[in-house]
C-alpha cells in the first residue's frame, strides 16, 4: 500500500492541477492533491471558471452577492483542507451543461478561443514550474463542456510551454515532465451503472441535475496507467468536499446508497498518462515516479517535441 512518498528536503516537487469549477478539485482528485501536499510537494490549482451555473439554494446565499463569490469561498475552504499552496482563477464564466443557453455567453469558457485559454495556462506553467500536471480526460469525465475545454487548453499548454515562441510572455520557457488525465476505472463505472436501477435510479439521467448520462460514459474505454492510494489522507478529501455545501458537500462521497461503494473503492484515484506515453500493462503508483527534480536536463527540454497528439 502506497502510504507515503518521501521527497528529500532539498527538492521541490511541484504538482499542478488544471480544472474547471470550484469543487472539481475536491469531488474529483482531492485525495491525490491532499496526498502529495501531505508528502511535502507543492500542490497548485488552476480553476478556469467561477462555477456560476451551479444550482445554489437561497439559504446558501446569505452574506454573498453572487454565486461565484459563494463558490470561491467554498473553494478557499477546500484548498485549506487539501493543503494547496495556491489557487489561481482564470476568470471565465461557467458554461453549464451541453446545449444550455449559457454555453454561448460571451464570457463562457466554451466561447473563449483555445489559444487564448492555452496562453493563460502556459503562463502559469512557466510561473509555477510543476514537474507533473493533472487535468481531465478527453471527455471531461462526464462530458461537461468546460472540462473538455480546459483539458484541450492544458494539453496545448503542456506542448507549448517550453517553446519561447509559443504564447510568449515575460517568463522563461519551461517543460513539465508528465501530464496525466484524471479518469474513472471503467469496471467501476459499469458496476455503478448496473447497480443504479436496483436502487430506482436511472443511470442515463444521473447527477444532481439529472443531466449526466453514465451509460454512455461507461462505454468510453480509457486505460488506467496510474493509481494513487490516498487512504492515509481520506479525511482531507471528505473535509474538502464538505466545504462545497452549496453543491451538496460531497454527500455522494459520504452518505446514501453509493457512499459505501465510494468508501470501499474510493481510497484510490486513477489516471491515464498522456505524456510520457504509457507502457501498456504497467500501472504506476506514484505520479512522480521517474521525475527529475531540479534544473531540467537537455533531454527533458526537448522531449515533448515527440509528444503524441491529443487523441480526443
Ligand atoms: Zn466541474
Amino acid at each position: 500500500m502506497n502510504t507515503s512518498v518521501n521527497f528529500s528536503s532539498d527538492t521541490r516537487p511541484t504538482l499542478l492541477a488544471v480544472l474547471a469549477h470550484p469543487d472539481d478539485e475536491s469531488f474529483g482528485i482531492g485525495g491525490t492533491l491532499a496526498f502529495y501536499a501531505w508528502c511535502g510537494a507543492e500542490v497548485h490549482l488552476i480553476c478556469a471558471t467561477g462555477g456560476e451555473m451551479g444550482d445554489i439554494d437561497p439559504e446558501h446565499m446569505n452574506g454573498y452577492t453572487s454565486k461565484a463569490e459563494r463558490r470561491k469561498a467554498e473553494l478557499n475552504c477546500a484548498a485549506a483542507k487539501l493543503g494547496l499552496a495556491s489557487v489561481t482563477m482564470l476568470g471565465y464564466r461557467d458554461s453549464g451543461m451541453p446545449g444550455a443557453e449559457s454555453n454561448r455567453h460571451p464570457d463562457a469558457l466554451t466561447t473563449a478561443p483555445l489559444d487564448e485559454v492555452a496562453a493563460k495556462v502556459t503562463h502559469h506553467i512557466r510561473r509555477l514550474r510543476p514537474q507533473v500536471i493533472i487535468t481531465f480526460d478527453p471527455i471531461g469525465g462526464y462530458r461537461h463542456p468546460d472540462h473538455i475545454a480546459i483539458q484541450r487548453a492544458t494539453v496545448k499548454a503542456f506542448q507549448s510551454s517550453n517553446d519561447p515562441a509559443a504564447y510568449p510572455d515575460d517568463l522563461p520557457a519551461y517543460q513539465p515532465q508528465k501530464l496525466y488525465f484524471s479518469t474513472f476505472p471503467r469496471w467501476f463505472l459499469r458496476t455503478v451503472v448496473r447497480l443504479m436501477p436496483l436502487f430506482g435510479r436511472d443511470p442515463s439521467r444521473s447527477g444532481r441535475n439529472q443531466d449526466i448520462d453514465l451509460l454512455s460514459i461507461a462505454m468510453e474505454d480509457f486505460p488506467i496507467d496510474a493509481e494513487v492510494d490516498f487512504w492515509s489522507v481520506y479525511q482531507c478529501k471528505e473535509d474538502a468536499a464538505a466545504c462545497h455545501r452549496s453543491q451538496g458537500g460531497g454527500s455522494m462521497l459520504m452518505h446514501g446508497v453509493f457512499g459505501w461503494i465510494f468508501k470501499l473503492f474510493g481510497g484510490r484515484e486513477t489516471f491515464m498518462r498522456f505524456y510520457p506515453p504509457p507502457t501498456p500493462g504497467r500501472r504506476e503508483r506514484d505520479l512522480f515516479a521517474g521525475v527529475h527534480i531540479g534544473p531540467p536536463t537537455k533531454r527533458e527540454s526537448s522531449a515533448v517535441e515527440n509528444s503524441p497528439n491529443n487523441n480526443d
